[in-house]
């Protein structure tokens, strides 16, 4: 019956024309059945660009990654069509018996991924992302102007954790709805200064302290972490939305043994649909000096702020693509895959030593290496342009000390994306190579930029110019489409 629907539209639009004049079947419902590609020529194409553009770049933004082919069929299929306010079994709509299903299998096998008892931790897998995430756990558990202190963004921190400039404008909203005041890492070692956070949380005395960033390489001391919230009443919650996937592999240590809630986002090194999850402790808070247990009460609270409190009807396509994916990060193949993410971060980062680069830190633990630009004599906003002409994808960032957002002395690099396309470590040799290849050539045409550029702007306008006009800058450019277009992306095998 379906069979004999769909092949109805089958044919030249004349004979669709002249079927639909014979049946009951309205042209609204005829145009709810083709495919994009009749549809919307423009927005198709745009996709088919930003294709083209995937599978020709060397994806190097250690956020980013190629999720699998039975997550993007699950993205795009009926699932999306169900509203389902509520929770399983809780619904304020009918006919969810198999969202209910979905979403309950998303929760089981999210526990189960990191070994966690139900009895001791819950899960919400209905955020839609991973700054939101942050905001209703905050909501949850602070009062408006109670503290939180994360790390600064410029040293690595996420704006979800909070973040005001020196003068005091409050960039990122946290920092409008909570006091924030943020940690620092140590500019010698480039690790966190776990000291100073100490002193510090002593005297501010914050409601939450926030683990986790977005330009970190190496493991974090979860149990300093945790003394150190200890010491100040404070609820540790860790953000592990860049090391997800690491975490699930076992190929670094996990930061549930010791914080009362871990919030990750699901479409990093997870390699899962764009989303978020929250987890949070059950049972036994702590005990008074009385003997009395004191419990925790996060589940009601985590629960009741994603909704009521944030959002309506959850992405019921997403949840389910996130079941598909921890189904497949409980694999053998996703421990293997994990564990060459860090094995090829590690040779990346010693490939790029051994070329001049410095690292922060000196190196990486994990999927991410951050580079201090600062002794090559090119900026990170620079570097950023001329790999994005040569089809390389990366990011400026700030590094310690760095004064503009905007010219900022480091380049964020990780290998998920490009692990997941089959790279190892002499791929990541040859990427080395182009990178070493791109800073000379950013040298070079940045002492060509016009001396009447007036301000940081029209230089980079200036800069960019000048890589589209070198014939090094387009050499360099095909030679990187040819290489890389030939490494498969998900389910092209
Ligand atoms: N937390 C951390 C540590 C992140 O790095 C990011 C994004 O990069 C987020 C939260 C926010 O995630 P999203 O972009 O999904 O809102």
């Amino acid at each position: 019956m379906l069979v004999n629907r769909l092949s109805f539209f089958r044919g030249t639009p004349t004979l669709i024309a002249s079927r639909l004049m014979s049946s009951k079947i309205s042209a609204n419902q005829a145009m709810i059945s083709k495919p994009v590609q009749e549809v919307d020529k423009e927005m198709y194409d745009i996709l088919r660009m930003e294709r083209e553009r995937q599978k020709h770049s060397i994806t190097l933004i250690p956020s980013e990654n190629f999720t699998s082919k039975s997550v993007m069929e699950l993205l795009g299929s009926e699932m999306q069509n169900k509203y389902s306010e509520g929770y399983p079994g809780r619904r304020y709509y009918g006919g969810n018996q198999f969202i209910d299903m979905a979403e309950s299998l998303c929760q089981k096998r999210a526990l189960s991924l990191y070994n966690l008892d139900p009895a001791q931790w819950g899960v919400n897998v209905q955020p839609l992302s991973g700054a939101p995430a942050n905001l209703y756990t905050y909501s949850a558990i602070m009062n408006t102007d109670d503290r939180l202190m994360g790390l600064d963004l410029p040293h690595g921190g996420h704006l979800s954790h909070g973040y005001q400039l020196p003068s005091g404008t409050k960039i990122s909203y946290i920092s409008k709805y909570f006091q924030t005041m943020p940690y620092h890492i140590d500019s010698q070692t480039g690790l966190i200064d776990y000291e100073s956070l100490s002193k510090t949380s002593k005297l501010f005395r914050p409601k939450v302290i926030v683990a986790g960033a977005s330009a970190y390489a190496r493991i974090m001391d979860c149990k300093r972490f945790r003394e150190i919230s200890d010491a100040c009443g404070a609820y540790l919650m860790f953000d592990m939305a860049h090391i997800s996937g690491l975490v699930a592999a076992g190929v670094i240590p996990s930061p549930f043994e010791y914080s009362d809630i871990v919030t990750t986002t699901t479409h990093k090194s997870l390699r899962g649909p764009r989303g978020a999850m929250i987890f949070y402790r059950k049972g036994v808070r702590k005990v008074s000096e009385k003997g009395k247990k004191i419990m925790y009460d996060l589940d009601s609270k985590i629960n009741f702020s994603v909704f009521p409190g944030h959002q309506g009807g959850p992405h019921n396509h997403t949840i389910s693509a996130l079941a598909v994916a921890l189904k497949q990060a409980a694999t053998p193949e996703f421990k293997e895959y994990q564990a060459s993410v860090i094995t090829n971060a590690k040779h990346f980062g010693e490939e790029l030593i051994k070329r001049g680069f410095n690292l922060v830190s000196g190196g990486t633990d994990t999927h991410l290496i951050l580079i201090n630009l600062s002794n090559l004599g090119i900026d990170g906003a620079r570097l950023e342009t001329i790999l994005e002409k040569i089809n390389i994808a990366a990011n400026k960032n700030t590094v310690p000390n760095d004064k503009s957002a905007l010219f900022p002395s480091g380049l964020r690099v990780g290998t998920p994306a490009m692990t997941t396309r089959g790279f190892g470590v002499d791929e990541f040799t040859q990427v080395a190579e182009f990178m070493s290849r791109a800073v000379k050539l950013a040298i070079g045409l940045k002492s060509q930029e016009s001396p009447d550029a007036a301000d940081n702007r029209s230089k980079l306008a200036n800069f960019r110019q000048l890589c589209e006009e070198s014939t090094q800058v387009q050499e360099l450019s095909a030679q990187v489409y040819e290489w890389v277009g030939k490494y498969p992306v998900p389910g092209e095998l």
